[in-house]
């Protein structure tokens, strides 16, 4: 049953801060129940809380000085132990297209790159929810980074509102680096803030969930979130899936298909299914005829994305490549596995113009996306953030940026 009103769960704790003993705790992320919290601790009235939300999710204020309706005094008791939670990016880089893509870090130390895509009068953020990924798709730049932690809600948050175009956004995406029903709590804490009155009051129609599909996931999910959902479909045959996507052998796509089929896409929550092409291997007529079989009287929509050639990676300068005992918690097989001989090859335009129409005519609807920020690795598949620490503290500082044309800060 989709939950209407926004029901956030409470914090079990202040979010953790191993990193950095001597960091206050974030109030972006805090529901104002929690606030009310915060305003009893250090001795302001219950109402201070709505305050402190409005300045938060409203206002979008960086510093606590900058609630200048709560009393001075208040306001340093305030600071003594919270902050807003606020981090500038770190590094930006921009496209000819006029893509961008920012490098955030997270409270723990990590690295996420998020990526902003003007188009016209929309302006869409793609945000991360994970330093790296568990999931070890074949073709995918973070999958090949590994898995280096969880974000929480307020370094997802502060990715949205710390993004230099926050004025401009019309969508949120979570496609970036990570899964997010590997990180639910975070995620759907996020939205649910978003949602909310006291927050941006944002429809859930502009805000889409990815996933290659995660079991307990995925079902929670789509109880209690009205979003649009997006599944990484990528191939309609269970082998040929899983040998690019190992989350196919925890969870098959039939299996996933069974689950979607109980809800209704026919009102204003819409189901879409990514379908990166990589020439050869799933532009056939036999997965264009097996695509329409599969999704054949399911209300959605396909999406189908031109795949990008990665380079390949250096060494984790995190330690490890993904294979942490982490992934047990998903079952996903380790990366040595997979590798059976696939090579991947660009999409050949023709043959995906011919796919789209056969989905088309067909009665499905389908699109070719238009592929954005490619030369500054902003396209889909292409984030990664196994730079080398010392490089990114390098990176050109976000103060004052230069906007120039082929301003690239990132050291990759
Ligand atoms: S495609 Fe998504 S789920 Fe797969 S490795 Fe990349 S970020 Fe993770």
């Amino acid at each position: 049953m989709i939950q209407t009103e926004p029901q956030i769960e409470p914090q079990t704790a202040p979010q953790a801060v191993p990193q950095a003993a001597a960091q206050k705790t974030p109030l972006l992320g805090m529901t104002p129940e929690e606030l009310k919290g915060v305003a009893a601790e250090v001795g302001m009235p219950a109402y201070a809380a709505k305050q402190m939300a409005q300045w938060l999710y409203q206002k979008g204020v960086a510093s606590i000085d900058e609630m200048t309706n709560l009393s001075k005094p208040a306001r340093e008791r305030l600071s003594e132990r919270y902050e807003i939670g606020r981090m500038a990016p770190l590094a930006e880089q921009h496209s000819k297209d006029g893509t961008a893509k920012y490098l955030f870090p997270t409270r723990e130390g990590g690295r996420v790159e998020t990526v902003f895509i003007p188009d016209d009068d929309r302006g869409t953020i793609c945000v991360s929810c994970q330093v790296g990924c568990k999931m070890a798709c074949r073709f995918c730049a973070t999958g090949q980074q590994g898995f280096q932690g969880q974000l929480s809600t307020a370094d997802i948050l502060n990715q949205i509102y710390s993004l230099p175009e926050r004025d401009r956004l019309t969508n949120i995406v979570f496609m970036g680096q990570g899964e997010p029903m590997d990180n639910l709590d975070a995620v759907l804490r996020t939205t649910q803030l978003l949602m909310a009155d006291y927050g941006w009051a944002w429809s859930p129609r502009r805000i889409t969930v990815s996933t290659v599909g995660l079991r307990k996931g995925l079902k929670r999910f789509l109880d209690e979130s009205p979003c649009h959902l997006a599944i990484s479909l990528h191939n309609p045959f269970p082998e040929e899936r899983a040998a690019i996507i190992p989350a196919e052998r925890s969870y098959s796509l039939t299996e996933m298909l069974d689950l979607l089929r109980q809800y209704d896409w026919t009102g204003q929550r819409r189901l879409s299914f990514e379908y990166t092409v990589f020439g050869g291997l799933n532009d056939s007529n036999r997965h264009a005829r097996e695509l329409v079989r599969l999704l054949q009287g399911l209300e959605c929509r396909v999406n189908m994305i031109r795949w990008h050639r990665i380079a390949p990676l250096p060494a984790s300068p995190m330690g490890g490549d993904g294979a942490s005992g982490r992934q047990e918690e998903t079952q996903v097989p380790p990366r040595g596995d997979l590798e059976g001989g696939l090579s991947f090859h660009e999409a050949n335009e023709t043959r995906m113009a011919a796919f789209r129409d056969y989905l088309t005519h067909r009665g499905i609807r389908c699109t070719i996306r238009a592929s954005r920020g490619q030369d500054i690795d902003a396209a889909c598949g292409l984030l990664n953030t196994k730079t080398p620490r010392s490089a990114q503290r390098d990176a050109r500082p976000f103060e004052n940026p230069s906007r120039g044309e082929g301003s690239i800060y990132f050291t990759r």
